[in-house]
């Protein structure tokens, strides 16, 4: 069944190839743009299933890889860009992307290896235990090869336009589920190619990344507040009253993205509160709030939940309601101001 959403897309050329991932979100969505160069938004993850995929859906748009003219990576995310270096090669595209994001792809080894690192010393510094710490590690290594290096060789600077034959794509920088996550903004027909800066059923979670204005050869500074620069992010695009449309990245497209991001908001208030309360008992560390708040999903998530409550820690330090501490035992802790 295709909703009203993807049929005024394919409407407008824009066909949403789902393509499966082995992650727990499901399919991805790719976007083939029938336009002129024959553009292809997003890939799927590097993988043979999703490959096979890619080429069953692009065959019943009466395509192939080769046809491919423009690829476009909305994200840095390996169930977004994993089969680009593959389609480029075999189609000879053009790949664009955010010019912060080239970079990074370019090395995307060296770079999900400085993510790795960042990343533990994240959770070192929350009290998420080394046993914890290197499952997870051990987990990324193992999943690291559904990405794969690309040249970005249309660099795209935020505020640009992307113009292809019948439209023009103004490029929009909108940091927070990562730090290169960017859409796609059709104005003349109010539809966003939005990947996963906002998604309809699940709420796109602000993972702390590794900036990526910080050269891979250099120690990043302190981590990045991945909460608030999502929320300034949402009240951007909250802010496009021309847009009726959102092409998500996974699941249904977004037909009414003002009440879903106020919805976010309200989300978002309420587990501060909650947050604050839990304060009330004494210091705790990320990870303990975090156990608090989702129980055994705190460890088996424990990235992806330390990085919502770390999140949720910088507002409320922001706002004068908290403050982090580091103990003696170098774990920081939050502590009620
Ligand atoms: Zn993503």
């Amino acid at each position: 069944m295709t909703s009203d959403g993807l049929a005024r897309a394919a409407a407008a050329g824009i066909h949403c190839l789902a393509i499966p991932t082995p992650f727990a979100v499901g399919r991805v969505n790719t976007y083939l743009i029938d336009d002129d160069p024959l553009t292809l938004l997003d890939t799927g993850p590097n993988s043979g299933t999703s490959l096979d995929a890619l080429e069953r859906a692009l065959v019943d748009h009466g395509r192939r890889i080769e046809d491919i003219e423009l690829l476009v990576i909305s994200h840095q995310h390996m169930d977004h860009l994993g089969l680009a270096a593959i389609v480029a090669r075999r189609s000879g595209a053009a790949v664009a992307g955010l010019d912060l994001l080239a970079p990074w792809v370019a090395r995307y080894g060296e770079a999900m290896e400085a993510d790795d690192v960042f990343a533990a010393q994240v959770m070192a510094d929350h009290g998420i235990g080394e046993d914890v710490r290197l499952a997870l590690l051990a987990a990324s290594h193992a999943y690291r090869a559904l990405g794969a290096a690309c040249q970005v060789t249309r660099p795209l600077a935020d505020g640009s336009v992307l113009s292809l034959r019948d439209r023009e794509l103004r490029v929009l920088h909108r940091p927070g589920h990562s730090p290169s996550d960017t859409i796609f903004h059709d104005e003349r027909r109010g539809i966003v190619l939005g990947a996963d800066h906002l998604i309809k059923h699940i709420s796109s979670n602000p993972l702390i990344s590794r900036p990526l204005d910080v050269p891979l050869s250099e120690e990043p500074p302190a981590r990045p507040p991945a909460l608030r620069i999502y929320l300034d992010s949402l009240r951007a695009t909250r802010a496009m009253d021309d847009v009726d449309l959102v092409l998500a990245g996974h699941g249904e497209p977004v037909l009414d993205h003002v009440a879903l991001i106020d919805d976010r908001f309200k989300m978002h208030a309420r587990r501060a509160r909650k947050i604050r309360r839990l304060l009330a008992d004494g210091p705790l560390t990320a990870h303990e709030i975090a156990g608090r708040l989702w129980g055994t999903v705190a460890v088996t998530q424990a990235y992806l939940t330390l990085s919502e409550v770390l999140g949720h820690a910088d507002l409320l330090v922001a706002e004068g309601r908290a403050v982090e501490e580091r103990g003696e035992d170098g774990v920081v802790r939050l502590r009620a101001a």
